[in-house]
């Protein structure tokens, strides 16, 4: 019953939710999802155009100049790590995978900086099979809407968001679940006072 209302408002509030991050290719999406790390995708969808003009192909991202990879992502948290991630990304997509993104979670899993919310993100949105990526968005909706409990780590939350969502749905509720955390749950005054789940609500109190 929570579910199916939880479901309701997902879909009359995100009724067509898409990925707001900007790619052309498999592995441009796979290092927008490895910047957008405690970052945002705005600011991901800056630089990604800068690195994918200046470096056109993976032969020439995993050569870059470290520096001059570190200078263009600069504005992201994190940066030196992720310049290093990016760069060791495309060495080994190249190498070993044919210049393709594997489709394979756990292959996914080996590259350095991709956990399973990469991979899930990744797999779900490039080629459509069904995951749900818990992010902080979805880790915080999940648990003051109680489809996970406070306590529960992000795999926990995961397999009980995949229990209660049929499962051609589950690339969908996540993006929706994305959104709602993003603009209408937010961490920070959250728009409880118009939320018509906010009699379902565990911490409808945050927003007061
Ligand atoms: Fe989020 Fe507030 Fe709605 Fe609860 S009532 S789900 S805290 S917006």
């Amino acid at each position: 019953m929570k579910t199916s209302r939880i479901a309701e408002y997902l879909d009359y509030l995100f009724p067509n939710p898409q990925c707001e991050l900007n790619y052309d290719k498999d592995y441009e999406l796979l290092m927008a999802i490895v910047l957008s790390a405690q970052s945002t995708d705005k600011r991901v969808n800056m630089v990604t155009p800068v690195i994918f003009s200046k470096y056109q192909t993976l032969k020439e991202l995993k050569n870059a100049d470290i520096s001059d990879l570190e200078n263009i992502i600069r504005s992201i948290g994190s940066y030196r790590k992720k310049a290093y991630y990016l760069r060791e990304i495309a060495k080994i997509l190249d190498e070993k995978y044919n210049g393709l993104v594997p489709k394979d979670r756990d292959v996914l899993m080996t590259f350095p900086g991709v956990g399973r919310k990469t991979a899930n993100v990744f797999l779900s949105e490039f080629y459509g099979e069904a995951a749900i990526a818990v992010d902080t968005h979805v880790e915080r909706v999940s648990k003051r809407l109680g489809l996970a409990a406070v306590d529960d780590d992000v795999l926990k939350i995961e397999k009980k968001l995949m229990r209660r969502f049929p499962k051609e749905t589950w690339a969908k509720r996540h993006l929706q679940l994305v959104l709602f955390g993003r603009y209408h749950c937010k961490a920070v005054r959250p728009q409880c006072d118009c939320c018509l789940l906010s009699d379902i609500c565990k911490q409808k109190k945050v927003g007061k």
